[in-house]
């Protein structure tokens, strides 16, 4: 056999590898994955560090969230730059693609874009890159932004919470569609219809019931259906984040059979909790789309387990303690978003076990399926040629989620107090190791296909 010479090498008795858990030790050089070997045939390849993963560890590949608001700058008492990287390597993510907006500016001209760069350069723990955001009267701006390496668009089609970033309406849409597909660039939607939710009942006061009937499933429904009549209008790929309602998994089968290009994200929060469940006044679980009943949710994880769901990312939105509103638990007057990049690892694999699910099911959700509608065919797995993104993972050992340990900037989390199964011991960035303490981290700023 030819010398291996490798600068570090990971011997690991159970890793997830090409689709399967095995025994495995990856030789890495120049940060990549230059050799896939049995740790057996290592013999005396030259290396100066060898990593030995624990017998009761499994080494996975980092995962990919292409769903964070980071909100620098602008809102960074929100959350920032390092504090979000940071969160995110605790939790086993090695690259973010972060959302256009919370953060002021909100990222819909090349400038903006340079401003997020510029405060996201200095501070990144882990690969970061951007998302750019199509907004009413912006269409000009895409090409631009495209060129500057975002990995696509997103739009709401409902109101975002913030006055800087505006819905589109239904001209809006078709201008954003007819762009993005001339550009062959991705259009990421909040695919909840603004008619549906205006003639809902409004929302108001803590009874967690109240708040679930202002959105109702029939806004995503609707929502989703004009998102895949414009996409096969303009050839355009579409993706649909947070899916939460259940009911519209057919209606993107039946897009995705008569060749739409369209994928479907659902988040954590989705999967693990059920309205049922929510007691009044828990603002900590108010997002858009609601969280709904059991029976929806067990539908989500059927199709996560048939592949008709092709990704679960965190939808990371932090926010000030106050604006959770927990002293009233006003679910009209509460931010809509929860914080879970630190946690969507063990809340996921959690609840996967549970459901029969193994590590390699949730590699695929959480690392490959979102790397790949990206883009990003060198992260998200353990394979050569990919960068070495690693993650020592203990499954089963457990802890109880203390919000105030958490590497996020606020202490507010929907999980607060729950016993979780699943640690990150190591978290592995192109061949070098985080340290959750350092100052200063090695994270890069990311292009859409462009490789560092
Ligand atoms: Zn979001």
């Amino acid at each position: 056999m030819a010398e291996l010479r490798f600068d570090r090498v990971f011997v690991a008795s159970r890793a997830i590898v090409d689709g399967a858990e095995r025994p495995c030790a990856i030789g890495v050089r120049d940060g990549r994955i230059a050799a896939l070997l049995e740790p057996r045939q290592l013999g005396s390849a030259v290396r100066p560090e060898t990593v030995y993963v624990g017998e009761d560890e499994v080494l996975l590949p980092g995962l990919v969230d292409t769903h964070v608001h980071i909100n620098e700058p602008g809102r960074t008492e929100w959350e920032g730059f390092d504090t979000g990287t940071r969160s995110a390597a605790a939790g086993g993510v090695t690259t973010v693609i972060d959302m256009p907006l919370n953060s002021v500016p909100s990222t819909t001209t090349v400038a903006a874009l340079d401003r997020k760069r510029e405060s996201a350069a200095a501070q990144a723990h882990i690969d970061i890159g951007f998302w750019g955001g199509a907004v009413p009267g912006n269409v000009a701006e895409l090409e631009g932004l495209h060129e500057a390496g975002v990995f696509g668009f997103k739009c709401f089609l409902v109101d975002s919470g913030v006055p800087e970033f505006p819905p589109l309406d239904g001209a809006g849409l078709a201008a954003a569609l007819a762009e993005t597909a001339r550009l062959d660039a991705l259009l990421i939607v909040h695919a909840e219809d603004a008619d549906e939710i205006a003639s809902a009942p409004a929302p108001g006061g803590p009874v967690y019931e109240r708040y679930l009937r202002s959105r109702p499933a029939a806004a995503e429904d609707r929502a989703i259906a004009r998102v895949l009549d414009g996409a096969r209008a303009t050839g355009g790929r579409v993706h649909v984040l947070h899916l939460s309602s259940a009911g519209s998994l057919a209606q993107l089968r039946a897009a995705r059979e008569t060749g739409v290009d369209v994928t479907a994200e659902t988040c954590p929060h989705y999967l693990a909790f059920c309205a049922e469940e929510i007691e009044d006044g828990a603002t900590q679980l108010k997002c858009a789309p609601p969280i709904r009943g059991a029976a929806n949710r067990e539908r989500l994880w059927d199709a996560l387990r048939g592949g008709e769901i092709d990704m679960i990312v965190s939808d990371h939105s932090p926010c000030t303690a106050d604006l959770k509103r927990q002293d009233t638990g006003d679910f009209a007057a509460a931010w809509g978003g929860i914080a879970s990049l630190e946690l969507g690892l063990p809340v996921i694999w959690t609840a996967a076990r549970g459901r029969g699910h193994t590590l390699v099911d949730v590699c695929r959700w959480m690392a490959t399926g979102p790397a790949d509608r990206v883009g990003l065919g060198h992260k998200g797995r353990i394979a050569v040629g990919a960068d070495a993104d690693l993650v020592v993972f203990d499954p089963d050992a457990e802890f109880v989620v203390d919000p105030a340990r958490l590497h996020q900037r606020n202490p507010v989390s929907a999980y607060a107090g729950q016993r979780l199964a699943g640690v990150v011991r190591q978290t592995w960035l192109r061949g070098e190791r985080v340290d959750l303490a350092g100052a200063t981290g090695h994270g890069r700023l990311i292009e859409r296909g462009r490789r560092e």
